[in-house]
C-alpha cells in the first residue's frame, strides 16, 4: 500500500482498511513468527503473554510512514495492546487548564 494512499485512510478515518489489506496481513504474521508469537512487553516485564496483535510503536496516525516498517512493528498481547493504548490516549488527551478554576 503506498503512502499517499495511507495517508488519504487517516484522513478518512478509515484506517481499518489498512488493516485489512493483503499487505498488512502478510506483514504482521511474519512479525508474530519473528517475535515467536511472544509478547514483547510481557517479555520487557519478565512475564510471558501470548502475542495475538501486532502493534505499532510509533502510531500508523502520526508516522503513516513506518507502517510498514518491520523496527516500528512488534507482537503483543490484547491486555497488554489495550494498556499501550489507554497510555498513548492518556498523553494526547489535552491537559485540563487549572489555572482557569481560580
Ligand atoms: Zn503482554
Ligand atoms: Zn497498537
Amino acid at each position: 500500500m503506498e503512502l499517499k494512499r495511507i495517508k488519504q485512510l487517516i484522513r478518512e478515518d478509515k484506517l481499518v482498511k489498512f488493516y485489512q489489506c493483503k499487505e498488512w496481513r502478510k506483514l504482521r504474521l511474519k512479525i508474530l513468527k519473528r517475535d515467536n508469537y511472544e509478547c514483547q512487553t510481557c517479555k520487557r516485564n519478565g512475564k510471558v503473554g501470548k502475542a495475538e496483535n501486532v502493534h505499532h510503536i510509533k502510531e500508523v496516525k502520526k508516522y503513516p510512514e513506518l507502517a510498514l516498517v518491520e523496527d516500528n512493528l512488534e507482537c503483543i498481547c490484547i491486555p497488554c495492546h489495550n494498556e499501550e493504548h489507554d497510555r498513548l490516549k492518556e498523553i494526547h488527551k489535552p491537559k485540563f487548564m487549572n489555572e482557569e478554576r481560580w
